[in-house]
C-alpha cells in the first residue's frame, strides 16, 4: 500500500514538473531562463513555499540555492531537519524579472501546481515563507502578528514565517525566524498526535483504541 502511494505520488510530482517546465500559462514563461517545479522528499511531512525563483534559482531550475537557500539550511538544521528531508516549492515557478513581486494573475495562473504539489505530498505541516505565500491561508493578516503561530486547515497545520530573504539581513526578524524554526519539532509532534486522533474517530467505535 505505501509503495503505491509512493509511486503515485513521485509520479504526480514528476507529471507536474514536466509541465511547469515547458507552461507557458503566464507572462514569466517569456523571461525564464529554467522553471523551477521545486525539489525534495515525496513523502515529506513538512513543505515549505516561497515567493518564487530569484536570480540563482533561474539559472538552475532548483528552489533556495542562493543566499537565502544557504539561510533555510541553516534554520532547517535547527529543526533538525535536512533539506532531503522537507519539499520544497514556491508560490510562482518562473523567476519574476528583476526579482519585482509576483503578480495577481500569475499567482492565480501558477496556483494550479502547487495545489497539486500539495494534494500529492499531502504534507502534515506546511511553512509559509514570506507575505505571498502566506496570503492563501491568512488573508489580510499581518505576519508581525502570526509568525510562528500554526492554524489548522483540515488535516494540516499551517504555520506562516517570514521570508529568509528579509530575515537574513534584519536582526530582529532573524531572531523571530530562528525561533519559529526552532519551535517546529513541537509543531509536528503536535500534528502528529492530531492525525492520530482524526484516524482513529474516522473509524467505526468498536475498533478504536482508547485515545481518548
Ligand atoms: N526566494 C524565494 O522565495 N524562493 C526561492 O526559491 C529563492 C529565493
Ligand atoms: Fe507557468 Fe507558473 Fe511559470 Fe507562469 S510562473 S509560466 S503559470 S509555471
Amino acid at each position: 500500500m505505501v509503495v503505491e502511494r509512493d509511486e503515485r505520488t513521485t509520479d504526480d510530482l514528476e507529471q507536474v514538473a514536466a509541465e511547469v517546465g515547458v507552461c507557458p500559462k503566464c507572462e514569466l514563461a517569456r523571461t525564464r531562463t529554467k522553471a523551477v517545479p521545486g525539489e525534495g522528499q515525496p513523502r515529506a511531512r513538512v513543505m515549505l513555499i516561497g515567493e518564487g525563483p530569484g536570480w540563482h534559482e533561474d539559472q538552475q531550475g532548483r528552489p533556495f540555492v542562493g543566499n537565502a537557500g544557504k539561510f533555510l539550511n541553516e534554520l532547517l538544521a535547527k529543526a533538525g531537519l535536512r533539506r532531503e528531508d522537507v519539499f520544497i516549492t514556491n508560490v510562482v515557478k518562473c523567476r519574476p524579472p528583476g526579482n519585482r513581486d509576483p503578480l495577481p494573475d500569475e499567482i492565480a495562473a501558477c496556483a494550479p501546481y502547487l495545489e497539486r504539489q500539495i494534494a500529492a505530498i499531502d504534507p502534515e505541516i506546511i511553512v509559509t515563507l514570506g507575505r505571498f505565500s502566506m496570503a492563501r491561508w491568512f488573508a489580510g493578516e499581518r505576519i508581525s502578528k502570526i509568525h510562528g503561530q500554526p492554524k489548522r486547515d483540515g488535516k494540516r497545520l499551517i504555520v506562516p514565517m517570514y521570508h529568509p530573504a528579509a530575515a537574513l539581513h534584519q536582526s530582529a526578524l532573524r531572531g523571530a525566524i530562528e525561533e519559529d524554526f526552532a519551535k517546529l519539532p513541537k509543531i509536528l509532534a503536535e500534528a502528529e498526535r492530531e492525525r492520530e486522533v482524526a484516524t482513529e474517530r474516522a473509524k467505526p467505535p468498536s475498533e478504536q483504541m482508547t485515545l481518548f
